[in-house]
């Protein structure tokens, strides 16, 4: 089983007075190999033509002859082994990841069989087992001359912390041919896909509806649908109340709600994402801020503004908030795709009224500053307010800008209501309006300015270029 740990040793010596030379002979693994798959898979012969040794005509050993190719032979005259091979459960193809299968050679305890040398898998480091399937562990002797002893082949199995893996189509059907169990007696694991509790063989005759519960409603995995009208309907007319996630359940997961969904790449590249539906999950973070700085920086700033009213509500009200990581943005909030678009090291640079007649790249900032943890609390915000009316929140930020100063009537709610008391709270800087100038600060819940932001630079150098000084 994936996550298992497994660690073999044996004792080995050999008998060098008893030939001349050490010719490598690697035969007796390659009949070795051949007795392992039995007559089922791949053996000499059977029908189906496929055959071993040649390779090209069988389905499964090239990879392990390929393998086998690569004993080395660093040792003479001993051409002696011990060998571990992991096969995955699927296609028995050969795990070769992190020393998942090897050799070890005898290189000690030669001549007159004393001492007698150990030979360890990994130098005594064990392998981690990367994948479910079978693993071999056995000695060999490759030499023809020389006599070899084994003694005392010890093998150590230490299970791991999983008791399966399981691989769903993307509505949530198990792909049972590529999931697997360990082989236990544990009780059923019944909570899978999404972590929800699967009803399964729940009456008497053992079958069952095989429904997923969802906390308000049960999802049927098999057709991809609810059997009940999503409970907030309203909020989404353009799409039928039935469907799961949207019908895009590769973009989309229902949580049961609502909270955060932080969306991260983690230090393979792969596109991550994380719920956050409370104060523990945050604390979670930490454990994976290694491999991301967004996820560093953003846990210091969900920390900054833990206690404000909207931010609680943000994580743990009636809705998930999508939040994105965008370089050089100084925050926004998508209605459309419901998500905060923020890159947590810019802050703003407030400006003076005075500034707003002037076009927004032309703003010179009056050294006022607010933390990339204070825009995020504005644009916190803004979504908690979105969900909580949607209708009176777009009738607040539609049209032409109606307010002076703040732009939008929902902006002056953020600023002066939200915004203002906790920028003094924190000692930060306040402003009078919707303007600023995007900058990066010395971290996420620093109002040190250090720069612009580089985009912003750019977008004024454009603007200097393409505007024509000759005409205006
Ligand atoms: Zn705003």
């Amino acid at each position: 089983m994936a996550g298992d740990h497994v660690n073999a040793n044996v004792l080995g010596s050999y008998d060098n007075t008893a030939g001349s030379n050490n010719p490598f002979n690697s035969t007796p693994l390659e009949e070795l190999i051949a007795a392992l798959f039995g007559s089922g898979i791949g053996a000499t012969g059977t029908h189906g033509g496929m055959s071993l040794g040649s390779g090209s005509g069988s389905l499964l050993l090239p990879g392990i002859l390929d393998f086998l190719g690569t004993v080395p032979d660093n040792y003479t005259p001993s051409g002696a082994y011990l060998n571990w091979m992991l096969l995955d459960g699927e296609q028995f193809k050969l795990v070769t990841d992190n020393g998942n299968s090897g050799f070890e050679q005898l290189q000690e305890g030669g001549g007159d069989c004393t001492p007698a040398a150990v030979l360890q898998i990994n130098s005594g480091d064990g392998i981690d087992i990367a994948k479910n399937g079978y693993l071999y562990i056995f000695v060999s002797n490759t030499s023809t001359d020389y006599p070899v002893y084994f003694d005392q082949l010890h093998v150590e199995h230490v299970r791991g912390p999983l008791v399966e893996e399981t691989h769903y189509y993307p509505f949530g059907l198990t792909m049972s041919g590529i999931s697997s169990k360990v082989a236990t007696n544990a009780p059923e694991n019944k909570y899978k896909y999404n972590g929800k509790e699967e009803q399964s063989n729940e009456f008497s005759d053992g079958s069952g509806l095989e429904w997923l519960d969802y906390g308000s409603r049960m999802y049927d995995n098999q057709i991809g649908r609810w059997h009940v009208i999503d409970p907030k309907t309203e909020k989404y007319y353009s799409s039928s109340p039935y469907i799961y996630c949207v019908n895009d359940p590769i973009i989309f997961i229902d949580p049961d709600g609502e909270q955060y969904l932080l969306f991260y790449t983690d230090n393979d590249g792969k596109s991550q994402s994380r719920i956050l539906k409370g104060w523990d999950d945050i604390e979670a973070l930490k454990g994976i801020e290694s491999q991301n700085d967004f996820i560093k920086n953003m846990y210091q700033i969900f920390l900054y503004s833990k206690g404000e009213k909207d931010a609680e509500a943000g994580l743990t009200g009636d809705d998930l908030i999508m939040i994105d990581y965008k370089k050089d943005s100084d925050g926004k909030y998508d209605t459309k795709s419901n998500t905060i678009l923020i890159d947590p090291l810019v802050g703003t640079e407030m400006v003076n009224d005075g500034q707003l007649k002037k076009h927004p790249l032309d703003f010179e900032g009056n050294g006022k500053v607010q933390s990339p943890a204070t825009t995020f609390l504005h644009e916190v915000s803004h979504a908690v307010e979105y969900h909580r009316d949607s209708d009176a929140y777009e009738s607040k930020t539609g049209g032409s800008k109606p307010n002076k100063t703040y732009d939008f009537e929902e902006e002056k709610r953020v600023i002066t209501k939200v915004e203002t008391p906790f920028a003094k709270k924190k000692g930060e800087g306040t402003r009078t309006n919707h303007g600023g100038v995007p900058i990066y600060t010395e971290g996420p819940t620093s109002h040190k300015k250090v720069s612009i932001t580089d985009k912003h630079k750019n977008r004024i150098e454009f603007r200097k270029r393409t505007s024509n000084p000759t005409k205006n």
